[in-house]
């Protein structure tokens, strides 16, 4: 049974939660394992957008630092980001969940370009839209990406699933005291300067009046008891 609180959601995966201990860029089980996550919520009723970033590959502010024109970079960045999609695509497709890749950027061999009606009626279907290329443009960040298109998908949250267990009011790998919070503000969030999200995407969620569940993805079972009211997260409202 889905949540009463939510129908429609946006699950937006940081390149990193791919990743395996050795390094690899994409650890098919490691992916696989995710997948297994994102199956059993979609076998709940919910309908699921995902966006999936390329941190795990290629970043463009890192580049740039290193000599890269940004703007260069960010394509690659983005890039990246497609090639995860395929990942997760594949992963999932191999237990049995229909889904469609659109991207920001249109590559028609590869996957569909976004197109917002497509997606929606992709959803209304049952499939699982994975979108890629964050918004397509660079100088911004696949949170943004994660942001816009919860906006316009019309969904109830964005789930933000990442390899912590919350928002804590300091690192809690430099601060032992770090303390995890249930639910704050999208106004703390900001001021504050908790990472969460880039700020742009906080604001965008913050006017869209779209909540943002921050949660461990890699915890087996805890994506979906997070979606039952249970499970570790934090709340941004
Ligand atoms: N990127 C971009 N525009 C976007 C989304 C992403 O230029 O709309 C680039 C940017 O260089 C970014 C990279 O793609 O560093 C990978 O995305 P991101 O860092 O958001 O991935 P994540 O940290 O979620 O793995």
């Amino acid at each position: 049974m889905t949540s009463p609180r939510y129908k429609r959601i946006l699950l937006k995966l940081s390149g990193e939660v791919l990743m395996g201990e050795g390094g690899k860029a994409i650890d098919p089980e490691v992916t696989a394992r995710v997948a297994a996550e994102i199956a059993d919520v979609k076998a709940q009723g919910y309908e699921l957008c995902i966006v999936v970033g390329g941190g795990n590959i290629f970043r463009g502010l890192a580049a740039a630092a290193q000599g890269f024109e940004r703007a260069t970079a960010d394509y690659m960045g983005m890039l990246a980001t497609v090639m995860n999609a395929l990942a997760v695509q594949n992963a999932l497709e191999r237990i049995g969940v229909d889904t469609r890749v659109q991207s920001a950027i249109p590559m028609q061999s590869v996957c569909e370009p976004f197109i917002r009606r497509r997606a929606a009626r992709h959803l209304e279907k049952g499939r699982v839209v994975i979108f890629a290329a964050g918004v397509g443009s660079p100088f911004f960040t696949t949170d943004s990406g994660a942001a816009l298109r919860a906006a316009e998908m019309n969904c109830d949250a964005l789930f933000k699933g990442t390899s912590v267990d919350g928002v804590y009011d300091a690192d809690p790998k430099q601060v032992p005291t770090a303390k995890r919070y249930d639910t704050v503000s999208y106004g703390t969030v900001l001021s504050k300067n908790l990472r969460v999200m880039d700020a742009s995407a906080v604001a965008l969620c913050r006017d869209s009046n779209i909540p943002i569940v921050v949660f461990n993805i890699r915890e087996h079972g805890n994506f979906a008891a997070v979606l039952r009211g249970e499970g570790v997260s934090t709340v941004v409202r």
